[in-house]
């Protein structure tokens, strides 16, 4: 890389074996100084690398005097002649071990106050690192991380562009967008007592662009939501949003594959294969147990719920279904007791097994079952079955997890693969019974597949969503859908989603108006960036694939953000808090 500034003339990572002889000059971070007797090795940073520098009283006794004062991360200039290291000083582990700076002039060009950790320290508190985020961005790792969600923005912009997608900017204060969380809002002084709410994502407006006649939009967007923090959650999420008209399935399909293709080919130097395979939901959900299926491995969900009808165990022959992994072990009791607590976690009330060891079952539930029963499960020597026995959705949740965990546990993932999959054929509703009502499984602006377009408000629970998922190594992406452009079809779904006309009319008309208005047939997908990156960097901590991230309790350790503000502010926004109770 060549530096362009009167700062320096290379990077701390050209240093090398072409270079020795060169006066060059070096401008970074010192990462360590040692004194050896009369000389002083100082390791010079950037994010290219680091070079050795030495300082010689004899050659160059300023620097060297000033280097005496050199503590870790000050700024420093170098300048001097790379020279080769002596054969017993070469360091195999630096790219640039080779070589060193002889240095005849150094410039301490900013110091440092003592740090509150090392950057090569580890397991430092992530408060702490938060707190301190420059430092911590310092650090090789977060580095890499976000270097390549840069390079990983730079090739999906190229991309959409190259493919004829606009890239159009949405407000950031705007109205209620339903994708099912809970929104931000901000409160307007202009309009008192009113609130913008920040969108939870451009869903109506990139629509809108399609009935504006854009054709193809996309976005690096950004969406709030105003979630409770799980590990894998934060409530600014960063989205590649993508909408066309006219839209063509295989076209989107093909488009994104073609991206992904090119992000994992340029940033990684891995081929993934394309077409991905698919998969509907009643699949994924049959085979795995989830609607987000980890791939990189077997150990699918099988199910013997007819074999069990008439069982002498009960809670076989009661439970709606009675589905089981097939693991290839033979488990301990004390690893099968450690199971059950991890299957009651996830809201089993018990984990039942039969071991097939030595020629015999080891299982208390056994003997309740008959020869027909035992026949249909099929069981085999070395292995161990595990059983969940309740309703569907929770027999699901439970070998989902379970066979996930023991994924990891037994070391089954192929670390190195990618298994990219498109899930689809969502359902389009679901049941909210604690409010007794449908919500849409994606958003209320999903259409029916064709054949349930006519007749889904007789079967909600039944109706197909033409909706689809991007998912890899068991991670989704994101997913998108094809939109209702008849603003009929849009009421009736409003209507089954127990929309009052008043309420259409205050949340979407604007919507529903430019439906009216000669809307084209359109579609799309939004895409998390946030969580490519982390599968792109193989990066396990999604607030390390993040700038400035929040912390777990939604809060900036480094800014206090959020902070509170003044009476006079509150006078402004007509806005009066109550007492914390
Ligand atoms: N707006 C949707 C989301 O953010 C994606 C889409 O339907 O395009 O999840």
């Amino acid at each position: 890389m060549t530096p362009s500034s009167t700062w320096r003339t290379h990077m701390c990572g050209d240093a090398r074996a072409e270079l020795v002889g060169e006066s060059i000059t070096l401008a970074g971070w010192a990462a360590r100084r040692r004194d050896h007797g009369g000389l002083v090795f100082v390791d010079l940073r950037d994010h290219t690398g680091v070079t050795q520098l030495v300082l010689n009283p004899e050659s160059a006794p300023e620097a060297a005097e000033l280097a005496h004062g050199i503590r870790n991360e000050f700024v420093l200039r170098a300048e001097g002649k790379l020279v080769a290291r002596s054969p017993e000083t070469v360091n195999p582990a630096m790219p640039t071990g080779d070589v060193e700076l002889a240095v005849e002039r150094l410039e301490l060009v900013s110091r440092s106050t003592p740090l509150p950790f090392q950057l090569d320290e580890e397991n430092v508190d992530e408060t702490l690192r938060l707190r301190y985020r420059w430092l911590d961005l310092r650090r090789d790792k977060l580095q890499r991380n976000i270097r390549l969600r840069a390079q990983m923005v730079g090739i999906i912009r190229r991309d959409m562009e190259e493919a004829g997608f606009l890239d159009i900017q949405t407000p950031i204060l705007f109205k209620p967008t339903p994708e099912g969380a809970r929104d931000f809002v901000v409160p307007s002084r202009l309009q008192p007592g009113r609130f913008y709410a920040l969108p939870q994502s451009p869903q109506i407006l990139k629509q809108l662009t399609m009935v504006a006649g854009f054709d193809r939009y996309y976005q690096i967007a950004i969406c709030f939501r105003d979630e409770d923090l799980r590990a894998d959650r934060v409530q600014e999420i960063t989205q590649l949003d993508v909408e066309m008209s006219f839209p063509d399935q295989e076209l989107l399909f093909e488009l994104m594959e073609r991206m992904f293709q090119r992000i994992w080919r340029e940033c990684l130097g891995v081929e993934i294969e394309t077409p991905f395979p698919r998969m509907t939901f009643a699949e994924a959900d049959r085979r795995f147990g989830s609607d987000k299926p980890e791939t990189r491995f077997a150990l699918e969900l099988e199910e013997v719920t007819p074999a069990t009808r008439g069982s002498e165990l009960g809670v076989f022959a009661r439970a709606e279904a009675v589905r089981f992994l097939r693991v290839p072990r033979v488990f301990s009791r004390g690893e099968l007791a450690k199971l059950e607590e991890l299957a009651k976690e996830w809201g089993a009330k018990g984990l039942a097994y039969l071991v097939y060891d030595g020629g015999e079952i080891r299982s208390p539930i056994a003997k309740f079952l008959s020869q027909d029963e035992l026949a249909a499960l099929g069981g085999g020597e070395g292995e161990t079955l595990l059983f969940a026995a309740d309703s569907w959705e929770l027999t699901s949740r439970v070998l989902g997890a379970l066979r996930l965990h023991l994924g990891r546990e037994l070391g089954l993932i192929d670390e190195d693969a990618f298994t990219f999959l498109w899930v689809n054929d969502f359902p389009m509703f679901e049941r909210d019974e604690d409010a007794g009502r449908w919500t849409a499984v994606h958003h209320p602006f999903t259409r029916p597949t064709e054949e349930w377009k006519e007749r889904f408000p007789e079967h909600p629970g039944d109706a197909l969503a033409h909706a689809y998922d991007l998912v890899v190594n068991g991670n989704e992406l994101g997913g998108g859908s094809f939109r209702m452009h008849e603003p009929e079809l849009q009421a009736q779904v409003f209507d089954l989603l127990d929309l009052s006309p008043e309420e259409q009319r205050v949340k979407f008309g604007f919507l529903l108006d430019a439906l009216a208005m000669g809307a084209p047939p359109h579609g799309g997908i939004a895409l998390g960036i946030d969580r490519m990156t982390m599968v792109l960097a193989g990066e396990p901590n999604l607030r390390d694939v993040i700038a400035f991230p929040k912390n777990q309790a939604a809060v900036d350790p480094m800014s206090g953000a959020p902070s509170e503000i003044t009476p006079e502010q509150l006078d402004e926004l007509g806005i009066q808090l109550l007492e914390a109770t």
